[in-house]
């Protein structure tokens, strides 16, 4: 499995840079770049719900299936990076983030 990193705290799976969930995925179907990938798993935090942030078993192994199919890392719409970095620093949506460790093939 990847090891995920993720800057996108406004999220509410988002614990300390990592993702509580075991498995996320990235769209970015006709991506040819990174800002044109998003984390499709994006949930925006709602203050009134209690989130995921303080949990302490948060583990970076995650899967993810990726529709970036233009990806080098992209194996039968899986990823297959040892590690991946989503970037969304602030997002208010999923298109605010990105897959920063997309590469085009
Ligand atoms: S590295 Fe490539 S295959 Fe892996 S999640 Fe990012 S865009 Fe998808």
């Amino acid at each position: 499995m990847t090891e995920l990193k993720c800057s996108a705290t406004t999220c509410s799976n988002n614990c300390h840079q990592l993702c509580v969930l075991n498995a996320i995925h990235v769209d970015g179907s006709t991506a040819e770049k990174p800002h044109e990938t998003c984390c499709g798993s994006f949930t925006p935090k709602v203050d009134s719900v209690t989130n995921s942030t303080n949990r302490i078993d948060v583990r970076p192994e995650t899967r993810i299936k990726c529709h970036a199919r233009d990806c080098v890392y992209n194996k039968d719409m899986m990823c297959s990076a040892d590690a991946v970095q989503i970037s969304g620093h602030g997002a208010d949506r999923s298109g605010d983030t990105e897959c920063s460790t997309f590469k085009a093939k």
